[in-house]
């Protein structure tokens, strides 16, 4: 394999060992640790496997965390009823709800009711503001896992093409800002495609990118045709495909064609073990950083 792995299993541990760090140093002054609540609402299994890696890695690190989980047939009234109370509650710190949420709840309507100081995700339209205008505070949580993902490794972004796949309102969107305002990494070109960008143009536009992001959930939708020789390969897709050879019946797959992309690429994330264990360590950063704004 030519293409060097863009480690976030290993990356996130770092930043979880860094974050202990801090964690430990607050108790040996007495202080309480940070607190994160996820609220889960139904029974969807990919959710409950997700929300149980957050409660882990808050484990790890020392943080307090809740999992507060609400039957499928909860109202909306009812989530916000909960949010608004942790919202209240000075005991906690990051609030994060499960996406997705059932059929009957509109996720904005809970997305902009997390109070903004306490928005693990980073989705509340503010920080979504400030993050746009480049002033300080909580990033989205898997954009700012991917940013850094390439800092650490040094990978530069100035002035470079950088291609994403996806726009949605957690990943492509955010991702398409952080890459192109001021700052390392940042200051980049950036091409937004989605599923109306013909596919013949997302493979033109691909074959021109230096950096390729691809936020979509089709496996092998990026293909090795499509990318130029050398160029950075950031896989967000998290798909289950059957394996029957496996426990549990499946597999995780990301966007990209993993091994023949492999050959042609510098850098290349896996699936599993690239920007999902990110996304997770940025919680944790999010959460930290709402906890020492409260303690001055
Ligand atoms: P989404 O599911 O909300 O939307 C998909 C996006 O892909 C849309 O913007 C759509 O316009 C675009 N799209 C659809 N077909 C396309 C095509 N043929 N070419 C180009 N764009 C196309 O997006 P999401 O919530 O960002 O999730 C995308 C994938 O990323 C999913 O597999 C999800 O599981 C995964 N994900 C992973 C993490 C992580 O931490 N690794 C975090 C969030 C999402």
């Amino acid at each position: 394999m030519k293409a060097k792995i863009l480690d976030g299993k290993k990356t996130a541990q770092d930043i979880r060992n860094e974050i202990k760090a801090e964690v430990d140093q607050l108790r040996s002054r007495g202080l309480r640790p940070p607190h994160l609540v996820a609220i889960l609402v139904g029974d969807n299994p990919a959710s409950h496997t997700y929300v149980r890696g957050k409660m882990r890695a808050c484990a790890e690190v020392g943080f307090d965390s809740t999992n507060k989980h609400l039957p499928a047939s909860t109202t909306e009234q009812e989530l916000l009823g909960w949010v608004k109370t942790y919202n209240e509650d000075p005991l906690v710190d990051g609030i994060l709800v499960q996406m997705p949420l059932p059929e009957h709840i509109v996720p904005q309507n809970i997305t902009k009711t997390i109070v903004p100081h306490k928005d693990a995700d980073g989705f509340h339209p503010l920080n979504v503001g400030l993050m746009t205008l480049n002033f300080p505070g909580i990033l989205s949580a898997t954009p700012a896992g991917i940013m850094e993902l390439i800092d650490r490794y040094e990978i530069p972004t100035k002035g470079k093409h950088v291609v994403i796949a996806g726009r949605s309102r957690i990943v492509g969107r955010p991702i398409s800002i952080l890459m192109s305002r001021g700052g390392q990494p940042g200051e980049a070109t950036v091409t937004i495609c989605h599923r109306y960008t013909p596919p013949e143009l997302l493979k033109q536009m691909c074959l021109q990118a230096d950096i390729v992001i691809v936020a979509v959930g089709k496996p092998g939708l990026i293909t090795a045709d499509m990318i130029k020789e050398d160029a950075v390969v950031i896989d967000v897709g998290i798909n289950r495909i059957e394996a029957p050879e496996k426990k549990s019946g499946y597999r995780l797959v990301g966007d990209v064609d993993f091994d023949a992309v492999a050959e042609k690429a510098s850098y290349i994330t896996p699936v599993p073990g690239g920007v999902g264990p990110m996304t997770v360590a940025m919680l944790l950063s999010n959460t930290l950083h709402s906890y020492k704004r409260s303690h001055g």
